[in-house]
């Protein structure tokens, strides 16, 4: 992944260069280095990019916004079936939200619950293969109907792109991280159609 690059180390003992991490955001997260470095010199800690972290806040205050926008002034366009079907998808994208917590081992001290070395395929894992992103985009979509309000639904064209993009790196991510049980993985469960991998799951389970 050219994570590593070369340092010098000049008058050291051992080595008078060393490898230093050049290109971190190219990291698969795979632990590779971190379990093979002969001294434990190394540890990985998962992390999404930097544009999805600051992202998240504006995703916050762009649902909390429409949601009171929408209770307190009612909906913009005054359409009283979407407000009430922004309500719906609020209340499913809920659980998708929350996956991680839901369906992750506990997290080790000091690392991120998505410091995971064995893939999650239980619960809304079994559904779509990022839901807490699919959760961020029905918690978006939701409170835009809720509020009608058109600035929302900008605000969240640029953030869906993001997303959309984030996702597509993770992919690549974890196809280098856990290898063909991914590409399994990829086979029997959707990216983020939630329709799709619902109607996958109850024909499966009705093959069992
Ligand atoms: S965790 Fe994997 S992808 Fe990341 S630097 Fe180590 S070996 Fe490379």
């Amino acid at each position: 992944m050219h994570v590593y690059g070369w340092k010098e180390a000049s008058g050291h003992p051992a080595s008078d260069r060393k490898p230093f991490p050049i290109g971190e955001s190219e990291c698969a997260c795979c632990y590779e280095c971190e379990t093979q470095c002969p001294v434990q010199a190394i540890r990985v800690v998962f992390g999404p990019p930097k544009a999805f972290i600051a992202a998240v806040p504006l995703v916050f205050a762009l649902i909390i916004v429409s949601v009171i926008y929408g209770i307190v002034f009612g909906p913009y366009l005054g359409l009283s079936i979407p407000f009430y079907v922004g309500w719906i998808i609020l209340v499913v994208g809920l659980p998708f939200f929350f996956s991680p917590s839901m369906y992750f081992p506990k997290a080790q001290e000091g690392k991120s619950v998505m410091d995971t070395r064995a893939i999650v395929d239980s619960g809304t894992y079994g559904i779509v293969r990022h839901p807490q992103v699919l959760g961020c985009i029905l918690l978006m979509c939701g409170s835009i109907l809720i509020s009608q309000n058109w600035l929302s639904a900008i605000v969240a064209v640029p953030i869906f792109v993001l997303f959309y993009r984030y996702v597509l790196k993770e992919e690549k991510n974890l196809i280098v991280k856990f290898g063909n049980d991914y590409k399994c993985y990829m086979q029997r469960v959707p990216m983020l159609n939630f329709i799709v991998g619902i109607m996958r799951l109850l024909k499966s389970r009705k093959h069992e």
